[in-house]
């Protein structure tokens, strides 16, 4: 057993359902307050940059966020035939907007994110996360995801990002049927569907078996789980989910991914080819 030096600060996210903690030494606190949805807390970290954290629980670092939100964009913007208008619902520290907008086939992105604090912190703080905030192609809104798609028109958009904190509070609502119904009737048959869908070590019999099951009940035939590296998150490793009614989810433009024209860090084709490849233990899924 370890035991953390007196004259340190740590902050440590603690999941009880497993046992486990995580923790960052933080050399300053540099904003908290309670905004009308969660509790925001931002530091300064000796070795990971900023962080923020919400109600308790670790959102980005400058370290490490490149992992998520590449992952939580690029699978699915290569594997859309030719993503054009995009949804992003959360998001609001605007990392994955910044990714969406690398792809340079894109005409309109919106970001509808229910808590406005987050995004004019991370304008402060993350200011690498928003530099892509005021492309002409996006629109940052701040109302609730769950009310703003049902006003979508039917088959308006190729695709929608869940970029979500964890199913409680006001994200409840991001991971029932009745939401995923509403995501499939903005999309359209050949539409996709991302949703951030936590750890595959402490979440694939119970959140996101259900999650797929739910998903498939309100008529996404294909779906796809892809596993990817994410310190900060509980047990340190993350995933996404990414479903269509028409689409085969495992499919993508290898090619494209191949020759892409931005930077990445952490995706690439062949990052893309094995975060498909399914671990013994999430084979449940696809039975
Ligand atoms: N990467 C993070 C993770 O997996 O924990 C998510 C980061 S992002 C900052 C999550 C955002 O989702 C939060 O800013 C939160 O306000 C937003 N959010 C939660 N429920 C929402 C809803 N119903 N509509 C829109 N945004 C929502």
């Amino acid at each position: 057993m370890s035991v953390m030096p007196e004259n340190e600060s740590w902050f440590t996210e603690v999941w009880s359902p497993e046992g486990s903690a995580f923790s960052l030494e933080v050399t300053a606190k540099l904003h908290e307050e309670q905004s009308a949805f969660q509790h925001i807390e931002i530091y300064q970290t000796r070795h990971w940059g900023k962080l923020m954290v919400l109600d308790g629980c670790y959102m980005v670092t400058d370290k490490d966020n490149f992992l998520y939100h590449e992952m939580m964009t690029h699978p699915a913007l290569f594997t859309h035939p030719d993503p054009k208008k995009v949804l992003v619902i959360g998001g609001g520290d605007c990392g994955t907007l910044r990714e969406v907008l690398r792809h340079p086939g894109l005409e309109q992105v919106w970001q509808v994110e229910i808590d406005e604090r987050v995004t004019r912190l991370s304008e402060i703080h993350f200011p690498e996360l928003c530099e892509a905030n005021g492309d002409p192609r996006a629109s940052l809104l701040f109302e609730d995801g769950i009310a703003w798609i049902k006003n979508c028109q039917p088959g308006e958009l190729d695709l929608i990002i869940v970029d979500s904190t964890d199913p409680v509070g006001p994200a409840a609502g991001l991971f029932n049927r009745e939401f995923f119904g509403h995501c499939l009737r903005a999309l359209g048959d050949d539409g996709l569907l991302v949703q951030q869908s936590e750890s595959p070590l402490f979440h694939t019999d119970n959140l996101i078996a259900e999650m797929i099951g739910e998903m498939r009940a309100a008529g996404f035939e294909s779906h796809h789980t892809l596993p990817f590296p994410q310190p900060i998150y509980p047990s340190g490793w993350w995933s996404c989910t990414l479903a269509s009614k028409g689409l085969t989810v495992t499919d993508f433009r290898e090619q494209a991914a191949r020759d892409k024209a931005f930077e990445t860090r952490y995706y690439n084709a062949d990052i893309h080819r094995g975060a498909l490849a399914v671990p013994e233990f999430m084979k449940t899924l696809y039975r």
